[in-house]
């Protein structure tokens, strides 16, 4: 059965005002959304004031996308909010949100607090008699290391079945995550060449153009690695590397990315190269000495029968030339070179290219011969763009799915703690972050980590380019 309550905890927060207030507008206006949301927070503020915010959030939203602010729609939302005020480590805070609650029977606690208070609210719930048939959306970070993402699992699992809990990775509810899924699973060509003996190697770039932007000391306590790679990055390599699952439905999918995980073989420090980009140590919240890498780049294996020894190479990072998201399966060249074609010797012939944002797309590369007598030819792509219209935002998406109770694109704790096990003996274990400079691919050795397979695919950004 649907929820029958939104609880929104840290509604006067920044993710709040960024993403949640839109998603609700839209789930609002299709909708989705008859029903009363109360916000918890501790800003002291009345009614109206949580609903100027809502409203200044949404308009904003409306600004920066170029959309006309929807006011028919805003108001019905506005008219369901409600706000309790209080300290989430007083009980007096969950006696209201209990009042507040009234008869629903199912409600749906969405948390969107700094982790460490995940803990004091759940028992806050629970104490209130708030927990009951609940269900329970959690934001990342998903713990901090192996052992403290288990401690929030049991913290967790203490007050909730497994079933009622949600952990959102906003970028599994992006419609470009979801086509490596169904693209790779609703085609029959992609199987015979998906393995060892066809894919030379895969490289993932996430990257920003920008810097840390004013959450420099949240940024300080996470770095590169925390922040995207072990979530983000290590979940579009399991939608890559997983098996065909084996039935309908989305428990298959859950334990075939599991696998994947497993078999994922632990970072050391050699597999790293860590960067900061210069001037990230006079940004404000950032230690003076800090060593933080706010770019990572990592070859990574998948001990399994299908990705034996193949490299798999990710990227992330800030100041980087580029807001880009982008994959690139690269394939093995012919086994022999038949053409006196210097590009062809290079060793470049095909792959498969899946551009995630800001745009979306899929490209095969190939070789076409040039016209002429020589036997010489040119790599170009065979494009298909996706669709960009119509698509709901990742989080209006996401809270749907868990009003509805549906956890297929949300991250289970199996896998949660196997994608720690990866990165744990980094960490703290690790090379010095090596200095770059703003706007480059980050530091040279990044490069001499993938020499040996043809070097970095940069993505490149450009009007009309898929
Ligand atoms: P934030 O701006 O610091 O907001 C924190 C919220 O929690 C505020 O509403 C604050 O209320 C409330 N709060 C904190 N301590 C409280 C207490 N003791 N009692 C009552 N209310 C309390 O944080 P955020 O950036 O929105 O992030 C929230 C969560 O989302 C974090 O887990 C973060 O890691 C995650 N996340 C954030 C982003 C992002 O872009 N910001 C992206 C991904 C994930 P008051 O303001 O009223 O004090």
């Amino acid at each position: 059965p649907r929820s029958d309550a939104l609880v929104f905890f840290g509604a006067t927060g920044d993710l709040a005002y960024k993403k949640i207030f839109p998603a609700l507008l839209a789930m609002t206006r299709d909708g989705q959304l008859e029903l009363p949301i109360i916000g918890v927070a501790h800003s002291d503020w009345n009614l109206r004031q949580f609903r100027q915010r809502a409203r200044n959030s949404v308009m904003q939203a409306a600004k920066d996308s170029g959309e006309k602010f929807d006011k028919a729609a805003f108001d019905r939302l506005s008219a369901r909010l409600q706000y309790v005020d209080g300290d989430y480590k007083d009980p007096a805070t969950f006696a209201r949100l209990k009042q507040a609650l009234g008869n629903a029977k199912r409600p749906l606690h969405y948390l969107a607090i700094p982790p460490s208070l995940f803990g004091t609210v759940v028992q806050g719930l629970e104490q209130a008699g708030c927990a009951e048939h609940a269900r329970v959306v959690v934001e990342k970070p998903f713990g901090h290391d192996l052992a403290s993402a288990r401690q929030l699992n049991q913290t967790l699992r203490s007050v909730f079945p497994d079933d009622a809990i949600f952990r959102i990775d906003h970028f599994l509810g992006k419609e470009a995550i979801m086509n490596i899924l169904y693209f790779r699973f609703a085609n029959s060509f992609l199987e015979p060449i998906w393995n060892r003996n066809n894919v030379a190697s895969v490289e993932v770039t996430l990257s920003e153009k920008f810097g840390v932007e004013g959450r420099g000391s949240f940024y300080d306590g996470a770095g590169c690695l925390r922040d995207v790679i072990q979530n983000h990055l290590l979940q579009i390599v399991a939608l890559l590397a997983m098996e065909p699952p084996a039935y309908q439905g989305f428990g298959a999918v859950h334990a075939e990315k599991a696998k994947v995980f497993q078999a994922m073989r632990p970072l050391q420090p050699d597999d790293l190269v860590r960067g900061q980009y210069r001037g990230y140590r006079s940004e404000p919240g950032v230690a003076k000495g800090s060593d933080v890498e706010t770019f990572c780049a990592l070859r990574l294996f998948i001990d399994s029968w299908r990705w034996g020894g193949v490299p798999w190479y990710l990227r992330s990072g800030k100041c980087l030339p580029e807001t880009v998201a982008e994959i690139v399966v690269e394939l093995k060249p012919p086994p022999q070179k038949l053409f006196d074609d210097a590009a062809q010797k290079a060793g470049r012939a095909n792959y498969l290219r899946f551009r995630l944002s800001p745009n979306t797309a899929v490209a095969l590369a190939a070789r076409v011969k040039r016209a002429g007598k020589e036997f010489v030819g040119d790599q170009r792509e065979l494009t298909l763009v996706e669709e960009q219209t119509g698509q709901e935002s990742p989080y209006q998406r996401l809270l749907g799915d868990a009003m509805a109770g549906d956890g297929a694109l949300f991250t289970r704790e199996e896998a949660v703690e196997a994608a720690w096990v990866v990165v744990e003996p980094v960490l703290r274990n690790h090379h010095p972050a090596i200095p770059y400079r703003r706007g480059s691919w980050g530091p040279t050795q990044a490069a001499a980590l993938i020499a040996a397979d043809g070097g970095w695919h940069n993505p490149v950004v450009e009007e009309g380019r898929p």
